[in-house]
């Protein structure tokens, strides 16, 4: 069963955020219920031999089809307002099943370079060895895009805002790009959610996220997501059905209870952010912030265009060296020192030498990601309790 097309067009992403994808069995439960099962039973062989063969829709195992699971994708191509969606083990595994359901050898991936350190990774040494190319370009330089198209330029691949320094990408004007160039334009929507930002709406083709992030909201479990088509998510399923790189039921549960709230929470988020943003630029140790949410940053109008609020990360630069940057890391007590974003749990972290550490020099230094940067994922403590921390921190 799927929810109706005329529920979808025109119910508020608030309702389906807690109702889309609700499938009661037979039992009448209120809240969704978690299917821990490997595989399904069949009424006789020929029902079995029906489903395998897909001529019957129904569940075969869950490698590919599981109640829990299908419940959260139904959720999340709601509030994306995408065809369909396919839930993975990780944000990583979302990425890889798109790129392997999609692309073939002698394919090239035009890829903004301020995108998440593992998919650089990705790109660059594992999907090279298998004869697909990537180039990177400045996300912000319209005229950088156009010129690293290649005749066989399949995939444009972009993170607005980016990390660590809030770079917003004009999402229409790059699709426009896209589609002139015969290619397909891939969001990786993991720092606004569809809360915040539904890329689709600006022309993009595909979302990818780690729900690990923002979409759990209480660091958890890891999961991924790729929403799109309903062509392009066959394949990607497709992919899925044979390599194997499945959401667990368990952390489709979790993530589908974490939707319920997603929309407050990420208000929120954007309210500390934005509320340390503004006290940190006020700060004498501080060189610089970055936050899209600050009139002063170049994306904000851009992101005032495209997102309902502006996130939870930021990240700023402290007067001094590396020295200086540490100490104050060091020297906080209620961040929690770690990498991870998208928590209730405010968390900092030294981009240079964790994060953007496997990076060239040469590379950091384009990315900005100087000596003196520290990033901010502001969680959902009381906004006085974060500054009184970094005020500690600053000395
Ligand atoms: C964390 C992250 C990923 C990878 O997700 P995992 O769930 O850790 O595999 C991809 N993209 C962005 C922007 C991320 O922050």
């Amino acid at each position: 069963m799927t929810d109706s097309d005329d529920f979808l067009e025109h119910t508020g992403l608030d309702t389906l955020a807690v109702r889309a994808g609700c499938h009661r069995s037979p039992e009448g439960e209120h809240s969704e219920a978690l299917f821990l099962t490997s595989s399904y039973v069949f009424d006789s062989a020929r029902e079995a031999a029906a489903r395998f063969a897909g001529d019957t829709p129904g569940n075969v195992y869950s490698r590919y089809t599981n109640p829990t699971v299908r419940a959260f994708e139904e959720r999340i191509a709601a509030l994306e307002k995408a065809e369909s969606a396919v839930a993975t083990a990780s944000g990583m595994s979302a990425i890889l099943s798109t790129c392997l359901a999609l692309l073939q050898a002698g394919d090239h991936i035009l890829c903004s370079r301020s995108v998440f350190g593992t998919t650089t990774v990705l790109f660059t040494k594992y999907l090279k060895k298998f004869g697909v190319d990537t180039t990177f370009v400045d996300p912000t330089d319209m005229n950088a895009w156009r010129d690293g198209f290649r005749d066989s330029t399949r995939l444009v691949f972009v993170e607005t805002p980016s990390n660590p320094l809030c770079d917003v990408v004009d999402l229409t004007r790059l699709a426009e790009l896209t589609h002139e160039q015969g290619a397909r334009l891939v969001v990786d929507n993991c720092f606004c959610t569809p809360a915040l930002q539904r890329p689709l709406e600006f022309g993009a083709d595909i979302i990818v996220h780690s729900a690990t992030k923002y979409i759990d909201g209480q660091g958890r479990c890891l999961g991924g997501v790729v929403a799109g088509d309903r062509e392009s998510m066959g394949e990607v399923l497709a992919f899925i059905r044979s390599a194997g790189p499945t959401m667990s039921a368990f952390n489709a549960w979790v993530f589908l209870k974490g939707l319920e709230t997603l929309r407050l929470r990420m208000e929120a988020h954007s309210r500390n952010a934005l509320a340390l943003a503004q006290w940190l630029q006020e700060q004498p140790q501080v060189e610089k912030v970055f936050y899209a949410g600050l009139a002063s940053h170049p994306g904000h109008e851009l992101a005032r265009r495209q997102q309902s609020a502006f996130g939870g990360v930021l990240s700023f630069r402290v007067k001094g060296d590396r020295e200086a940057a540490w100490s104050l890391i060091d020297r906080t007590r209620i961040f929690s020192l770690t990498a991870n974003l998208g928590d209730a749990k405010s968390t900092i972290v030294h981009p240079a030498t964790t994060t953007h550490g496997r990076l060239s020099p040469e590379q950091r230094a384009e990315a900005g990601v100087t000596d003196n940067l520290i990033r901010l994922a502001v969680g959902l403590e009381d906004v006085d309790d974060l500054k009184n921390d970094l005020a500690r921190g600053l000395g």
